[in-house]
């Protein structure tokens, strides 16, 4: 019932929206070919290297991964995904439980399956949303 969460947000939930996380790669390393964001060119492609260096660096730079766990009720493993921990800790200082169902259950937002969404918000924020947090609460 959940599995479009393991690969996108529910509108407006997106951590790319709070502008404090990128996807990233090597443009020199892609070799001509279409950029796809995929665990195997990251893994064992053309994006390996620069996945490796990454790996290796992204704390001095005060970034983490926020997906970088293969979890099975959670958002799949995106190696490529960096979140910047300083900025995106105040966003999830002011988000919450309530403030997630508050901004769904606004008559501005339209979005299908809402009323599903909103029966499981707490399983949805809780696997989905807070605990790829940089810091607990
Ligand atoms: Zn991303």
């Amino acid at each position: 019932m959940f599995l479009i969460l393991n690969w996108s947000a529910i509108p407006g939930l997106s951590r790319h929206h709070w502008g404090t996380d990128l996807d990233v790669y090597d443009n020199n390393s892609n070799q001509g070919n279409a950029l796809n964001l995929t665990l195997q060119n990251y893994q064992k492609g053309y994006q390996k290297y620069f996945s490796k260096w990454l790996r290796e660096n992204i704390e001095q730079f005060g970034f983490y991964y926020p997906y970088y766990q293969d979890l099975t009720d959670g958002v799949q493993m995106e190696p490529w995904h960096i979140s910047h921990i300083k900025t995106a800790h105040n966003y999830e200082l002011s988000l919450s439980l309530n403030e997630v169902r508050n901004f769904l259950e606004s008559d501005n937002i339209h979005i299908l399956g809402k009323g599903e969404i909103l029966k499981n918000i707490k399983f949805i924020y809780e696997n989905y949303i807070e605990r790829y947090f940089s810091k607990r609460k």
